[in-house]
């Protein structure tokens, strides 16, 4: 992996898990996003509770996210956090279905970015309550370009049965 850039720039991660204990997947992602090479992990959020997207008949996810700074570029960031998906033992299959781990790039410093595999902001921050609460946790004054302050993202999309674990 190559670090291109001298500078530590923040980027917050959003993670999920339904499968094989998920609140202990949700531990070891913070632990292997916190070794990550040329990034610290600086904040973590509580850990949320959540009915799944799409198909009910699956286990509640757990949801969290990180906050890091980092010398890689967003899509070095990428490919790393679908690396630890990768090790972790993600398989992908039904789009909405049960996972060990997802692991999203919500949010990185600088300008928008729109290009094959990587769109940052994610797509879809600005509409999900479990991703919008753990991020409230670390950065809600965080501005999501087009959308945004998260404290009122999160405070117009509601809890809809998200419960905060600890
Ligand atoms: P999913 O596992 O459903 O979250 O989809 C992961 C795919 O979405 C990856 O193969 C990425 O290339 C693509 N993608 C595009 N932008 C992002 C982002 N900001 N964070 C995570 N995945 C992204």
């Amino acid at each position: 992996m190559s670090i291109t850039r001298p500078l530590w720039r923040p980027a917050y991660v959003a993670i999920g898990s339904n499968l094989n204990d998920p609140r202990a997947r949700i531990l070891e992602a913070f632990g292997r996003i916190a070794a990550l090479p040329a990034t610290r992990a600086v904040l973590r959020s509580r850990l949320y509770l959540s009915r799944p997207l799409g198909p009910q008949d699956q286990p509640d996810f757990v949801n969290a996210a990180a906050g890091v700074l980092t010398r890689l570029g967003a899509r070095e960031l990428l490919d790393a956090l679908l690396g630890i998906e990768r090790v972790m033992g993600r398989e992908r299959h039904e789009r909405w279905g049960p996972r060990i781990i997802d692991l999203d790039l919500v949010w990185f410093a600088g300008p928008p970015i729109d290009e094959t595999g990587l769109t940052v902001p994610h797509r879809s921050v600005s509409e999900r309550n479990f991703v919008l609460y753990p991020l409230a946790d670390i950065a809600p004054e965080l501005d999501i370009p087009g959308h945004g302050r998260v404290l009122d993202l999160k405070l117009r999309a509601g809890d809809n049965g998200l419960v905060a674990l600890e």
